[in-house]
C-alpha cells in the first residue's frame, strides 16, 4: 500500500515537471526569441509577397506595402522586383511623398505613388496592394459593377470604383507614375475598400497585411464566381450592403488563411 502511495506522489511529480515544461519551455523561447516590431512586419511583408505571387494574384509585376509601424507617415515596400523574389534585404521605407529614404543606388516601383497618395488621404489605411489580376480586367473595362457573391468577399458588397486615368490626365501610358495621378486615383477609391483600374488593373486596401492579402484573394475569386453567374443566367440575388456589413465587422476576417497561406509559402507546398 505504501508502495502504491509512493508511485501515485512519483507520477503526480512527472505530471507536474511536464506540465511546467510545456508552459515555459515554448511560451518561454517564443518571448526570447520574438523579433521586434519593425522586423515583424518585414517579415510579414515579405510573405504577403509571396503568397500574393502563389496564389496569382501578382506575377511579376504588382506590388504590396504596409505602414511602418512607430511612423505612419512613412510606409514599407519592396524595391523593382518581382514579388516572388522579395526578401528582407529588398525592403524599403518610402516617405510619405514616396521617396525613399535610403535605397542604395537600387530603382524603386514607379508606381509607387498609388501608394504614396492613399496613405495621405485615407489614414485608416495600413496595408495597400496593387495588382494586375486577368480575372479583374474584364470589370475594369465593363460598365457592369462588380458585385458581392458572398460572404469571403463582403467588402465588395460596399461597391467598387473604377478609376479611368483618362479622364484624370488624358491620353497616358495608363501607368499612376506620379503624384497628381497617385492624387486622382485616391479621390477615385474614397472610402471604399478596393478599386478598378481601366485598362490596367486593381487596388486592394485594409487595416492589416493579413487582411490586404485575403482581399486581394477573394476579389480575384468573387470576379471569377460573378462572371460564371452571369453566363449562367437567370435572376441574380448578390449579397447586399446591410449582410455584408455584420460579415466585416469581423477585424480578422481571414487570419485563418493568412496562417495557412503563410505555412505553405514557407514550406513551399
Ligand atoms: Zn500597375
Amino acid at each position: 500500500m505504501a508502495d502504491l502511495r509512493a508511485l501515485r506522489g512519483i507520477l503526480r511529480l512527472c505530471a507536474l515537471l511536464a506540465g511546467l515544461v510545456t508552459i515555459g519551455g515554448p511560451a518561454l523561447l517564443a518571448a526570447q526569441s520574438r523579433p521586434d516590431s519593425f522586423a515583424s512586419v518585414v517579415s510579414d511583408l515579405v510573405t504577403a509577397n509571396r503568397i500574393l505571387a502563389a496564389e496569382g494574384i501578382l506575377d511579376g509585376l504588382g506590388h504590396v506595402s504596409v505602414r511602418k509601424p512607430g511612423d505612419p507617415s512613412r510606409f514599407l515596400l519592396a524595391r523593382s522586383i518581382a514579388p516572388e523574389l522579395v526578401t528582407a534585404d529588398d525592403i524599403l521605407e518610402y516617405a510619405a511623398d514616396g521617396e525613399p529614404l535610403d535605397a542604395k543606388g537600387r530603382d524603386s516601383y514607379r508606381e509607387r505613388s498609388i501608394h504614396s497618395e492613399i496613405y495621405r488621404a485615407r489614414p485608416d489605411v495600413q496595408a495597400i496592394v496593387h495588382c494586375h489580376t486577368p480575372s479583374l480586367i474584364p470589370f475594369a473595362a465593363s460598365d457592369v459593377p462588380m458585385r458581392a457573391m458572398y460572404h469571403m468577399a463582403a467588402f465588395v458588397a460596399d461597391g467598387v470604383p473604377i478609376f479611368d486615368i483618362r479622364k484624370a490626365a488624358g491620353v497616358t501610358d495608363l501607368l499612376v507614375k506620379d503624384a497628381p495621378l497617385g492624387r486622382a486615383l485616391a479621390k477615385t477609391l474614397g472610402t471604399k475598400s478596393a478599386l478598378l483600374m481601366r485598362g490596367h488593373g486593381a487596388v486592394i486596401i485594409a487595416n492589416s497585411l493579413p487582411n490586404v492579402v485575403g482581399r486581394s484573394v477573394y476579389l480575384d475569386l468573387n470576379a471569377r464566381a460573378q462572371l460564371q453567374a452571369i453566363q449562367l443566367g437567370g435572376r441574380l440575388t448578390y449579397v447586399e450592403a446591410d449582410e455584408a456589413k455584420l460579415r466585416m465587422s469581423d477585424p480578422n476576417e481571414y487570419s485563418r488563411a493568412w496562417d495557412l497561406w503563410k505555412r505553405k509559402v514557407a514550406t513551399g507546398r
